[in-house]
């Protein structure tokens, strides 16, 4: 984001279907994991797009009523999550704008990194900004452009942009569906009845009964209007990166991305860090929900057995109110609780999918051990996280990353843990089983497929909380 910080975010788009709005709110329901703070629907009747945003969950947003007042055949959808503080209605997306050319809206996840170089450059040209958004620099270029088609004005829009970009867009006639040429963030298609329906993830695809078709290339433009579907190649060739943090963390375990089930990559990746780091042990616990896949995994091959030890809360906001007199490490209990019974007395293997800036894993070690436990040993399913994300997953700067100064034993030493283990890199290449696929590592190589000109040595807001 033009600003330094990021979003993590979900995408739908449908076209052509009696319901288009409708089906789009409950893809965005199945991608809610993907972003929680604010979420849009824009849809179109083939004359006009109408338009209906606001902070909060979908559930919570998105009425009968509401979706009654987002009539037509398609329609495009997002879920945003920023920690940023920049926690305002006018960055939620769908990004909506009326141009000389027609109206257009645009639902991005990913991030730009050179949003910041474009917009001064646009702004010293006369442009206004009406938001933080990167997304906004496309719509800028893309208004700006003298093209007289808008593939024409997209591709030179596309063309000026560096960084992670998956897109659906909506005009009063189309939708149109890219992924950058490095191919960083998932985006698939489906067909859905006599309609095509683009998302994030297939588990949105799942819940509509839409029929999954295939991944939108990496730099593909897809163009899907009353003549069917036009794909074009036009950008320059780069070499594939998608996210491998997808698997790990971020997309659901129901989903397959970039052609993997994610909960299958998920026990493969415990499976590994059960050969590399065994560990005699009574019992193996997630840190749920993110770590589940890897502890069956784990517990699986290390011949352990698998059991519930952290129970999670899954009704909370991201507001509560504290009681005056406060109560110790109230963020992560009113998360997670233990179970007393599973742990007490017992030598636990916890499996996590990643430790950040180790404040939340030394709060869990410290519950475990409350709960009981003679040894705490900790197993994380992916390599030290050493270098932030620029490409839409949301990171903290690279000093609070708890890897980037402390070695693993020193982390052990601070999270209070008997042992600490990562999975190697190797490791989760070996888990991911996709031979001849190249993947964004950056998070735990600092090897990033894309330049970063602006960010790079510069602080960067906090993030991560
Ligand atoms: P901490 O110990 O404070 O570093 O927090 C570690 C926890 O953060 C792990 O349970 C991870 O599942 C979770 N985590 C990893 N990446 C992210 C992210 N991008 N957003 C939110 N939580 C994350």
């Amino acid at each position: 984001m033009c600003r330094g910080f990021h979003d993590e975010c979900g995408i739908v788009g449908v076209y052509n279907h009696p319901e288009a709005s409708n089906i789009v709110y409950l893809g965005l329901y199945a991608l809610q994991h993907r972003g929680q703070e604010s979420a849009g629907i824009v849809s179109s009747d083939g004359k006009r797009l109408y338009s209906h945003k606001d902070m909060g969950l979908v559930a919570d947003i998105f009425t009968g009523e509401i979706l009654k007042r987002l009539p037509g055949r398609s329609a495009i959808g997002h879920v945003r999550y920023s920690t940023s503080g920049e926690s305002h209605i006018r960055n939620a997306q769908p990004f909506v704008v009326d141009y000389a050319r027609g109206s257009i809206a645009i639902a991005h996840n990913g991030n730009l990194v050179n949003a910041r170089i474009l917009r001064d450059e646009l702004e010293a040209y006369g442009s206004i900004f009406q938001s933080d958004m990167d997304t906004e620099v496309i719509m800028h270029l893309i208004a700006s452009s003298r093209d007289a088609t808008l593939t024409g004005r997209l591709i030179h829009a596309l063309t000026r942009v560096r960084g992670a970009y998956s897109l659906v867009i909506i005009t009063d006639s189309c939708l149109i569906a890219t992924r950058d040429p490095h191919g960083f963030r998932p985006l698939v298609l489906g067909r859905l009845r006599d309609g095509w329906v683009v998302a994030s993830e297939t588990c949105a695809f799942d819940l509509i009964e839409a029929e999954y078709v295939r991944q939108i290339d990496a730099g593909e433009l897809l163009i899907i209007d009353e003549r069917g579907l036009t794909s074009h190649k036009p950008f320059q060739k780069a070499t594939y990166s998608p996210c491998i943090f997808e698997f790990i963390y971020f997309a659901r375990p129901d989903s397959n991305v970039f052609g993997a089930n994610v909960h299958t990559v998920r026990k493969n990746l415990g499976r590994e860090l059960a050969r590399e780091h065994p560990v005699r042990a009574d019992v193996v616990i997630p840190v749920p929900d993110s770590g589940v896949g890897a502890a069956i995994g784990y517990a699986e091959e290390a011949g352990i057995p698998f059991d519930m030890g952290l129970v999670r809360n899954h009704y909370i906001g991201r507001t509560f109110i504290e009681p005056q007199d406060s109560i110790r490490d109230f963020g992560v209990k009113i998360k997670l609780n233990p179970v007393r019974d599973v742990i007490d007395g017992k030598r636990v293997v916890v499996v996590d999918d990643s430790i950040v800036r180790g404040t939340t894993s030394r709060k869990i070690i410290k519950m475990i051990r409350n709960a009981g436990a003679k040894e705490v040993h900790l197993r994380i399913s992916s390599p030290p996280t050493i270098a932030p994300c620029f490409y839409g997953i949301d990171t903290p700067t690279r000093d609070e990353l708890i890897a980037s100064k402390k070695s693993v034993e020193e982390i052990n030493r601070f999270l209070t843990t008997d042992t600490l283990a990562y999975l190697s890199l190797e490791g989760l290449y070996r888990a991911v089983r996709q031979a001849g696929t190249s993947f964004c590592d950056a998070c735990f190589t600092g090897r990033y497929p894309v330049e970063i000109p602006q960010e790079r040595g510069q602080p960067q807001l906090i993030l991560f909380k």
